[in-house]
């Protein structure tokens, strides 16, 4: 009965992993255009913006006094877009009544079908060892949760039944392990914004009267994927909503049927897309299965709520144009992108929490502060101003003051490579389409995209001894990916960056000492921006180069590792190493709880001998000539490492989580000096100097403004400490101390002799600290 041979084809998830994994070869992500809500109503903007950006008299900020002009006309367009389409089409497209016939006709075989098989007593063990009668074919998950409880049976969404998930209602057919999951598990979300997805494409079919292609779950929501007549607008949004909540308030019931292929194809004769994948993933003389819900049949392995009356709340976010199965040379289609929740709290919070996202998005922020902006005669490559690369060179500065105590040792390598180079590598072979090219003199060059095979050229560049193991070769190198210009995304999604990479050569038998290294490091660093993280192993995939015991014993030394450091705290990920190593991914968690994976350790056992390196053993043996006998020859391992991952990336994510309230260290204000009236600029002049003299971010503002506009132009910009000077402060050679982060600072006055400050702000910034606060 099971033949639920259609799978979800697997798409190219929306990740909020923003540049490919430093090291992997990732495939090249399919190309799309989003339009988002965000870019229709006005953004949340923080009180703080408008005269931040005044304040900074910023030349590349966007002029702001355009903006509602421009909101009023997005509305009219809303409204017209609305006022053109009908919310649902009049008469319905004939195919709804034509899945439907079909559908009516085969549930009754079926029904039949059911009714034949014998019916008998069955057991339910539950996870916590309890048992429940139930009878075959008619004893349904949902009938146990509801003898359990009723508060069970409102909040689970989906069941596990031997360790496969399967609709609430649907009967048991002999007895089973059974588990109940809620919104809250993250199988039990997936399932929940699947059939969400299905709810979307109902209210899709019914207003654009579209062809429906694939609707999954993502991480955050669904979409589904359409060929429709028209590109999908935001103006179209509302429509698609109140459909949706149309279809959630009859509480359309997701019924399951099984259907031969034959059938399907019959069925679904319309749709192009959908015949094409029952054509491709149904063997003949196979089935799979439809669900219904309302009007609306899919083709669907399933599993699914019980009924749409359990979305309690949804929201269309965004579309996008994208291609038919991710292949630029298929149809374009539409691809319509959503959240829902089975609780209407849920969908306010986290409405609340877009809006935080977007008062902090890093674009945004950089344009306040004037950090960084792009320019379209070099997309995907950043232009740092100088408070940008204040930030930038922190990041750069931190990273090497670790180097030099733990051991690393930096070096600087070319940036581009006779192709050569990449055939040794394998680059050219499995990665040419994302790196720059060149033709150089009749020959094939490229712009590295990592730094790996330069380093490998470094090692071997002499003679090595295991003496000198294990060599940690570090480098701020320039690195260039060839990413879709459709892709690109602020500091997030870019082409040209830098990694704070390393490449460790070691001797097999070291492994497990320097991941010990490694973790340290990464903890030390992490720590710093109190970034919580999350570890996980992937190990030998099915496809792999080199030997089984090799990967083995590389695996083995790993989990020790991470069960000495992170005992219990560690995931494995089976089967999903890089094809030439297992490695560690290292997510991090920022301060609205999103998650990214910065750091990654990366083992390799192909790159050392594809580039053949080598170093002497103590037990080296040579032959009469003096030659080194080739059974001694000894590979070293290498290990590719980072731990800001892409330094452009780390100062997105880090603008973010600080929401541009920079701690001391990092912030590229520190200190503002302020007179309070014309007799103490120099005084004021003075202070900056002294405190720019001590390596310090300080500026004076000995403008024409007002002290109290002055003040609130230095709070805007985020200076972390305000010197107010005058009479008093003159005379005694002090400085009167605001504090941004404490507000009480404000009203009192806390004069502090120069000096003074200046030894506690120097400490401050030594001391890296999270907490503004002088001690
Ligand atoms: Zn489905
Ligand atoms: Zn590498």
């Amino acid at each position: 009965m099971q033949n639920l041979l259609l799978r979800r084809v697997p798409l190219p998830r929306p990740r909020i992993r923003l540049v490919p994994n430093p090291h992997s070869a990732a495939p090249r992500r399919n190309f799309h255009i989003s339009t988002t809500r965000a870019s229709m109503d006005p953004k949340p903007v923080a009180s703080t913006s408008q005269p931040a950006t005044t304040a900074l008299d910023a030349p590349h900020a966007a002029p702001v006094a355009d903006k509602p002009k421009q909101q009023q006309q997005k509305k009219a367009k809303v409204a017209a877009a609305e006022a053109a389409h009908p919310l649902e089409l009049q008469p319905k497209p004939e195919f709804f009544e034509h899945r439907i016939k079909m559908y009516d006709q085969l549930k009754a075989e079926y029904e039949e079908f059911v009714k034949a098989q014998p019916r008998e007593e069955i057991t339910v063990t539950l996870p916590d060892g309890a048992e429940r009668k139930g009878t075959s074919w008619e004893t349904s998950p949902m009938d146990i949760a509801r003898e359990i409880s009723k508060g069970l049976a409102d909040k689970v969404v989906i069941a596990k039944v031997d360790g496969h998930l399967w609709d609430l209602e649907r009967p048991l057919e002999k007895s089973a392990k059974l588990e109940l999951l809620d919104f809250d598990h993250p199988e039990g979300k997936r399932v929940f914004w699947h059939s969400s997805a299905h709810v979307l494409g109902e209210a899709a079919e019914r207003h654009y009267g579209c062809h429906l292609c694939l609707g999954p779950p993502t991480d955050e929501g669904f979409f589904y994927e359409m060929a429709t007549d028209r590109p999908v607008q935001p103006g179209d949004y509302p429509a698609l909503e109140k459909l949706s909540d149309m279809a959630i308030k009859d509480k359309q019931k997701f019924e399951r049927l099984v259907v031969s292929k034959e059938n399907l194809l019959k069925m679904f004769n319309y749709n192009k897309y959908k015949q094409y994948l029952i054509q491709s993933k149904i063997p003949d003389g196979e089935s799979t299965t439809v669900y219904r819900c309302g009007p609306m049949i899919d083709l669907c392995v399933g599993p699914h709520i019980p009924h749409t009356g359990r979305i309690k709340a949804m929201m269309v976010s965004k579309s996008s144009a994208s291609y038919f199965l991710g292949d630029q040379a298929n149809d374009t289609l539409q691809r319509i992108y959503g959240i829902s929740f089975p609780d209407k709290k849920q969908l306010s919070e986290h409405k609340a929490f877009l809006a935080e996202a977007a008062k902090r998005d890093h674009r945004k922020i950089g344009k306040e502060q004037e950090l960084f902006f792009f320019h379209d005669l070099s997309p995907g490559s950043c232009f740092f101003l100088p408070h940008g690369t204040r930030i930038y060179n922190t990041l750069v500065e931190l990273m090497r003051s670790e180097y030099f105590k733990r051991g690393y040792q930096e070096v600087i390598s070319p940036n581009m490579y006779n192709a050569k180079l990449w055939e040794t590598s394998g680059h050219w072979a499995n990665y040419k389409d994302d790196m720059f090219a060149l033709n150089i003199e009749k020959e094939n060059w490229a712009l590295k995209p990592m730094n790996c095979p330069g380093h490998c050229l470094i090692f071997d560049s002499r003679d090595r001894s295991y003496r000198e193991l294990p060599i940690r070769m570090a480098e701020f190198g320039i690195i260039h990916r060839n990413e879709a210009s459709g892709a690109l995304s602020g500091l997030t999604r870019v082409r040209r960056f830098v990694q704070d990479d390393t490449h460790i050569f070691c001797m097999p038998s070291q492994v497990e000492d320097e991941m010990a290294g490694l973790f340290d490091f990464m903890q030390h660093v992490y720590g710093i921006f109190g970034f919580d993280f999350h570890l996980e192993l992937s190990t030998r995939p099915e496809k792999f180069l080199g030997e089984v015991e090799t990967w083995n014993a590389a695996e083995e030394q790993l989990k020790q590792a991470l069960e000495k450091y992170y005992p219990n705290k560690w995931e494995l990920n089976p089967g999903d190493g890089a094809f030439y190593g297992p490695k560690i991914d290292i997510t991090i968690r920022d301060a609205l709880k999103r998650s990214y994976q910065c750091a990654t350790i990366q083992l390799d056992f192909q790159l050392p001998q594809r580039f053949n390196l080598k170093y002497r053993g103590s037990d080296e043996k040579k032959d009469e000539a003096g030659k080194t006998d080739e059974a001694t020859v000894n590979r070293p391992i290498i290990i590719h490492r980072a731990i800001l991952g892409s330094i452009e990336r780390f100062v997105a994510i880090a603008t973010e989580h600080f929401a541009g309230k920079w701690p001391f260290w990092l912030s590229p204000r520190q200190v503002l000096v302020i007179p309070v009236a014309n007799p103490y600029k120099d005084y004021a002049s003075q202070v900056a100097e002294r405190l720019s003299a001590q390596g310090l971010f300080a500026d004076v503002d000995n403008g024409d403004n007002t002290l109290q506009k002055k003040i609130r132009n230095g709070e805007i910009a985020q200076y972390n400490f305000i010197l107010v000077v005058g009479e008093t402060e003159l005379e005694t050679q002090s400085v009167n101390v605001r504090n941004r982060d404490d507000v009480g600072t404000k009203a009192r006055s806390a004069t502090i002799p120069l000096a003074e400050i200046t030894e506690k702000l120097v400490k401050l910034k030594e001391a890296r600290s999270l907490k503004n606060q002088l001690d």
